[in-house]
């Protein structure tokens, strides 16, 4: 069964234990926005090359229909890396209005307050949401191939098990919509880069297509990362949406050729 239901013009989880009121947790889609071509029609993305006053009202709208509003959202600039950052007020606001405000090149970000909206933009990576029912912290990780291999995932984790004193078996994780292995051919480079994290090597996350040539899970290989440092299999929820497939409801950098806007993945609590 599908975890995420639509709601206006994004995803969202409804069941427990993210079905907790002052919880906004969710996926857009690229319907609803003012953008033309190949950014139609709710580009997210500020580093696009789409129009600034159309991403602006696409992302002023978008805050409406989540209620956060953008002075509380918080941007970082995705580098495909593994730097983790945790936010706290001071950092409300910050890309959310111009690409070059943002909290500076990270890939994953956490916050153990609340009012504050994590977000983080995709067109075919993994968004890898986490909630920590017990201590109201949320995070959230851009995992693509590049991103998965230097285990930004993991780094995540490692954080917030050292600097947080967080139990990996309190952690909930949420894989969102990526392309699916279905869409994702790879070479030798890329399977073997995510296997050298992986403790016992297997071969459950891709299938052999030929000679050099993989389909890839990236899903599935962050699920069984994030396995690997205690997350319960129980509590990693991932959804069956491919982003190359779906494109009545995504953009996709793979299907699209690049020339394509962005979704955003968002999670945050709402002040009490
Ligand atoms: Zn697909």
């Amino acid at each position: 069964m599908e975890i995420f239901s639509t709601v206006k013009n994004y995803l969202t989880l409804n069941q427990f234990p993210f079905n907790n009121s002052n919880l906004v947790i969710g996926f857009s889609t690229r319907n609803g926005g003012n953008s033309s071509s190949h950014f139609s029609t709710n580009n997210l993305g500020l580093h696009v090359n789409d129009s600034y006053e159309k991403v602006i009202h696409n992302r002023n709208e978008f805050a409406k229909n989540i209620n956060f509003p953008l002075s509380k959202w918080v941007c970082v600039d995705q580098v495909h890396g593994n730097n983790i950052v945790k936010i706290n007020k001071s950092h409300k606001g910050m890309g959310s209005t111009h690409y070059s405000e943002n909290v500076g090149k990270y890939d994953a970000m956490y916050t153990c307050e609340s009012d504050i909206l994590l977000v983080t933009f995709y067109a075919d990576c993994v968004p890898i949401y986490f909630y920590v029912p017990n201590r109201n912290c949320i995070a959230l990780a851009h995992a693509g191939w590049k991103g998965t291999a230097l285990g930004v995932g993991l780094n995540l984790l490692t954080k917030l098990m050292k600097d947080e004193n967080i139990s990996p078996e309190d952690i909930h994780v949420v894989i969102g919509p990526s392309i699916g292995s279905c869409c994702y051919e790879v070479n030798k480079e890329v399977i073997d880069s995510i296997n050298e994290l992986i403790v016992r090597p297997t071969d459950n996350f891709y299938m052999t297509i030929d000679k050099n040539k993989y389909k890839l899970d990236l899903k599935l290989a962050n699920k069984l990362l994030l396995m690997q440092l205690g997350v319960k299999e129980e509590n990693i929820y991932v959804t069956n949406y491919c982003t190359s497939c779906s494109s009545d409801l995504f953009f996709s950098y793979r299907r699209d050729k690049n020339k394509t806007g962005r979704m955003m993945s968002f999670i945050g609590f709402k002040e009490e």
